[in-house]
């Protein structure tokens, strides 16, 4: 019987902020703060497209790793202003956010588009990182768990049971996002645990794979209110936009993951 370990995951959402300049102070940052260190939970930096390979260039020796913010589906073509799998493939991408609720709210990203790109990654061996979470109205309306149930189902659909266990979820409530606003920790915990239940739809073979998924939550995680998310069960890491622009504060919310025991999440 060997022992499957949930991976802890810490990724930085840089949304459209750092030049290029900028971007290399920060990574080289946090490479050093990470630099020869033990029990590290993975680290990942997500740049804007303009600065992903001076990002990896930089990360390059060290354990962080780098994703985009976006994808297009197809690999090639007239798709004017896209990029493709291939494409962050050859720049040194390993991951690449999908679904976030920015793009959903103000660049049409829908349940219909994120499977699409959720496949188009996997496809390339990108490891898609798909946010799913509810309008503040919706939360207000009683709504969270139907429309997170909702959006986890159309992103992972049609993926086979070893493609879903390649994929990372990020639980981000909308009204927590940037607005310092976070979420409860134990509210947090159980609407990722809701997603994890709502995993099982997706394996027939193997009972143990919707242990095997990271679930993170994202949504004005800080320096602050990270340990105590972080103590989660259930929370796996964090998706941190605001708080990753600063290689202190990110760097402390990495050291509150460190103290996170490992999770022995599924046995086989
Ligand atoms: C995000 O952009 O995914 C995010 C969680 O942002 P913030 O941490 O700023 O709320």
């Amino acid at each position: 019987m060997s022992e499957k370990v949930r991976k802890t995951i810490i990724a930085g959402n840089w949304k459209m902020n750092k030049l290029r300049n900028e971007a290399q102070e920060l990574a080289t940052a946090i490479v050093a703060g990470t630099k020869g260190r033990d029990n590290l939970p993975d680290i990942l930096l997500c740049p804007p497209f303009t600065s992903l390979d001076i990002v990896v260039q930089t990360a390059k020796d060290s354990a962080i790793q780098v994703g985009a913010q976006n994808v297009e589906y197809h690999d090639a073509g007239a798709f004017t202003g896209e990029v493709s799998p291939p494409m962050l493939i050859d720049a040194g991408v390993t991951h690449v956010i999908i679904g976030h609720s920015e793009r959903r709210q103000f660049f049409g990203e829908t349940n219909q588009t994120v499977p699409l790109k959720v496949k188009a990654a996997l496809a390339h061996k990108l490891t898609p990182i798909v946010c799913v979470g509810e309008l503040l109205d919706e939360r207000e309306n009683d709504l969270t768990d139907p429309v997170v149930k909702r959006q986890v189902g159309a992103a992972l659909n049609g993926l086979t049971e070893d493609e879903v266990k390649s994929v990372i979820l990020a639980y981000e409530p909308v009204w927590a996002i940037g607005t310092g606003q976070v979420c409860e920790s134990k509210e947090a915990a159980r609407v990722v645990g809701l997603i994890r239940k709502t995993l099982t739809q997706f394996f027939q073979q193997d009972k143990d794979g919707p242990d095997m998924v990271p679930i993170l939550y994202g949504g004005s995680m800080n320096a602050k209110n990270a340990e105590e998310l972080l103590a989660q069960d259930e929370i796996d890491g964090g998706l941190i936009g605001g708080a990753s622009l600063k290689a202190d504060e990110f760097l402390e919310i990495v050291n509150h993951a460190c103290k996170r025991p490992r999770l022995s999440a599924a046995k086989a």
